[in-house]
């Protein structure tokens, strides 16, 4: 009989969300807003688990501009297949999963609907499972890397399993009462925003289930510990989605060449611009002054945002599009959405959580503060 610290990760499980609910009560301690990073899960999550801003540990978006290192030239071959068929979610995962075995990769691997044309322009930023040595690209440990080496036993959730079975798997750890920390990661309430936005009906009911199921886990845990101490939070918010943006065709316009005069990566969110000719970067940043459908972040703005990467690996220019505001069609999707995150970090939408069941002298305020919460309370110092 010991002490357990249980994290639970409720991707999208925004303050927006949790605010007006009355999750977790009585029990919760403390339930504030978190101050977010700049991306998607894939710049967030190496944040939680390192302590460190992106431009440290060198995850941001998927897909990088980097014509020499590109691993997907042979790739290109499938541009002469028509987009109706590749654009397809399942023919796309067919081939996404199909190049992931292939390389070997580990990490969590989509192609999403980056077209085959411009494929071998790009590299993939997460090769490797961010939870396991050498995962982080920074070089930097995760918590979980500290905890190996510190022989701290720990239980962690397999991301690539469902809830039902990663909270069986908890359950199962937690039994024999060994682990001190816990690491439990929920991903359904995400692709729910995504599909139904935050008013769907089907929301509420989830986060009640969700209250149900820690419940249990609580309850359950309580037998094999003298103390639980519960920490539930997200990595991001969500908003809901007013408008698309079709600012893909409005670059295709201007009669600039993708891979001659520029290159680019269109996420959900923003525009990345990499410019190869002279007079492309005129071209094209006269077309984003007139867009109402976002705005260029400038150099201080990147400083503060933590994405001033040393190499622009990432883009010479960036293009954010206001809360609401989805760039669709882009290589992400090419389906409108109900929800999307990623948008400026201080929008109300955007903030993630954080809910204790302990009172905590210092609780946290961002991301990275997660990771000093986990080391303080497995025991591996501050
Ligand atoms: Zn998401």
């Amino acid at each position: 009989m010991g002490t357990l610290s249980l994290f639970v990760f409720i991707d999208a499980f925004g303050w927006e969300l949790v605010r007006n609910r009355s999750f977790l009560e009585p029990e919760a301690r403390i339930k504030k807003p978190l101050e977010t990073v700049f991306g998607y899960s894939c710049t967030c999550d190496p944040t939680i688990i390192t302590g460190v801003p992106p431009r440290e540990h060198g995850h941001f978006s998927f897909f990088a501009y980097d014509p020499v290192k590109s691993p997907f030239k042979p790739l290109q071959a499938l541009r002469v297949l028509p987009r109706s068929l590749v654009d397809r979610g399942r023919v796309r995962n067919k081939i996404s999963q199909f190049v992931q075995k292939a390389y070997g990769y580990t990490g969590y691997f989509q192609l999403y609907a980056v077209p085959f044309k411009y494929i071998h322009l790009f590299d993939y930023s997460e090769k490797r499972d961010i939870y396991l040595e050498g995962g982080i690209n920074g070089g930097q440990p995760s918590v979980f890397v500290l905890l190996d080496k510190a022989g701290i036993p720990y239980f962690r959730s397999d991301w690539r399993k469902g809830e039902k079975e990663a909270v069986a798997d908890l359950s199962a750890a937690l039994a024999g009462g060994r682990p001190r920390l816990a690491y439990l990661y929920l991903a359904k309430m995400d692709a729910l925003l995504h599909a139904k936005g935050t008013q769907a009906a089907e929301v509420g009911a989830m986060i009640d289930g969700y209250q149900d199921t820690l419940r249990a886990v609580l309850a359950d845990a309580r037998k094999s510990y003298d103390e639980v101490r519960l920490f539930v939070f997200s990595d991001h918010g969500m908003t809901d989605i007013v408008r698309s943006s079709p600012l893909m065709a409005e670059i295709d316009a201007t009669g600039l060449v993708f891979g001659r005069d520029y290159a680019a990566v269109y996420d959900s969110t923003m525009a990345r611009f990499w410019f190869l000719r002279e007079g492309s970067r005129a071209t094209i940043e006269a077309i984003l002054g007139k867009s109402k459908d976002g705005r260029i972040l400038d150099n201080a703005t990147l400083h503060d945002w933590g994405i001033d990467f040393a190499d622009r690996r990432y883009g010479e220019l960036f293009f954010l599009l206001h809360p609401g505001v989805l760039l669709c069609p882009s290589f992400m999707g090419t389906k409108p959405l109900a929800g999307m995150h990623g948008y400026d970090p201080g929008s109300p939408g955007s903030r993630a959580s954080f809910i204790s069941t302990v009172e905590l002298e210092k609780a946290p305020e961002k991301l990275a503060d997660l990771f000093s919460l986990m080391k303080r309370e497995s025991g591996l110092g501050v």
